[in-house]
């Protein structure tokens, strides 16, 4: 049986072609992918950097055996790359100014350093650095999914690849700390530097592995987004709203009832006649702004097409559902808007209706708000109609 590399060469070495490999893949999907491929660049970046960092050490006999501070410098901007990449996957802007500044002063810094990588102000140094760094990411990585609407536990388990880096970085100044007799650099053949290689072999697997996965979570989860949302106004689409609909009406055979509002903005032809059709875009743009506040957070708005929306209010009766209506048709007209200085008066119609137990699909409940919603168009529009149902009927 082969046993596994035991001598920290072959692993540097292993560490070498592992980063490198990993570069240049990052490159690609930077340069293939159109997806945050600044991401992708300072990911390739990282990785090159880890291994330029690892090349140079003087265990593989590359370089004169003095030990080259720029090695340290390198190490050091692969974890600032590393910060620099978490944010930039979640779309925020990267704090490339004080990562530039941290890696500058802290490799400046260990530059003047005369006790080789050996000596503990190195090791806290450079080690707490990388780590300090990690761990900020692993910080940055669980507030963007935290924004992203994940619990807090899931979060802390996504970003726990980074958590680890960070806490095997610090190991190295504290295992100085704590064994100051023992502070060896990481080509001497120690229990410690073994397990330590080899933990950096797995983890720097991990880390791709891990990054790459989000990524195409990302891209899975913009997919999902544009095949349920409209694009003008980010409301959902009528397939998505369908489906919804379509799950509330089988819950509402459990007892639990629901309503729809559908509403339909007034004269709107006329508004793109007069004002054109990117007005008319605003204009729709505008009522999801001003309609979306009335609404929970259970309560689903749609799009079903031109400038008819709906509106799914799960667990809510006639009464409810007017009292939604009327607070969307009063937060309507009293809404200011204007295009190119020209103020205009923007209302729309809306008719409502409630689920009912005979009612064998959503389709019929759906029918009973287009009545109702015809009714308020024929009563001079602007105001909310109701086709309410026969007492007995009620779910
Ligand atoms: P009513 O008060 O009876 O509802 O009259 P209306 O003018 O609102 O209704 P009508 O159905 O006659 O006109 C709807 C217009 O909506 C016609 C079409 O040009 C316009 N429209 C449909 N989709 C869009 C869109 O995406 N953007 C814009 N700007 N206009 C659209
Ligand atoms: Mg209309
Ligand atoms: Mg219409």
């Amino acid at each position: 049986m082969n046993l596994p590399p035991t001598d920290p060469v072959t692993l540097i070495a292993s560490l070498v072609v592992l980063f490198s490999i990993a570069a240049v893949v990052w490159l690609m999907i930077a340069g293939g992918l159109r997806e945050s491929p600044w991401a992708c660049a300072s990911l390739a970046g990282a990785n090159a950097a880890l291994g330029a960092s690892f090349l140079v050490h003087e265990a593989l006999g590359l370089v004169s055996s003095t030990h080259a501070w720029w090695s340290d410098l390198l190490s050091l901007l692969a974890f600032g790359l590393v910060r620099l990449a978490v944010p930039l996957i979640g779309e925020r802007p990267a704090p490339w100014r004080s990562v530039f500044v941290a890696v500058v002063v802290v490799g400046v810094v260990i530059s003047t350093l005369t006790g080789g990588p050996e000596s503990l102000p190195h090791k806290l140094l450079l080690y707490g650095g990388m780590g300090a760094l990690a761990l900020l990411s692993a910080l940055d990585a669980w507030r963007l999914m935290r924004a992203r609407g994940l619990n807090a536990r899931a979060a802390l388990v996504l970003a726990s690849p980074l958590v680890i880096v960070g806490l095997l970085l610090l190991a190295r100044p504290a295992e100085a700390l704590l064994a100051p007799g023992r502070t060896d650099d990481i080509d001497a053949a120690n229990a410690f530097n073994i397990a330590w290689l080899w933990a950096s072999l797995v983890l720097a697997l991990l880390i791709n592995g891990w990054i790459a996965f989000l990524l195409l979570m990302k891209l899975v989860l913009e997919i999902r987004r544009l095949t349920e949302r409209d694009p003008l106004t980010d409301a959902l689409n009528r397939r998505a709203l369908s489906e919804a609909v379509d799950l509330e009406h089988s819950r509402q055979m459990r007892g639990l009832g629901y309503a729809l509002v559908l509403l339909d903005m007034d004269r709107f032809k006329q508004l793109n006649d007069t004002l054109g059709h990117a007005a008319g875009d605003a204009a729709l743009k505008a009522l999801v702004a001003v309609v979306r506040p009335c609404l929970r957070e259970v309560d689903q708005l749609a799009r079903l097409g031109g400038e008819e929306f709906c509106v799914l209010l799960p667990h809510t009766g006639i009464a409810g559902a007017a009292l939604v209506a009327e607070r969307m048709r009063a937060l309507l007209a009293a809404h200011p808007f204007a295009w190119e200085g020209q103020a205009w008066g923007l209302t729309a119609s809306f008719g409502i209706a409630e689920s009912a137990s005979v009612d064998d699909s959503a389709a019929e409940v759906l029918k009973r708000a287009d009545q109702a919603l015809y009714r308020a168009k024929a009563q001079g529009r602007n105001v909310v109609q109701a086709v309410e149902l026969e007492p007995a009927t009620r779910p």
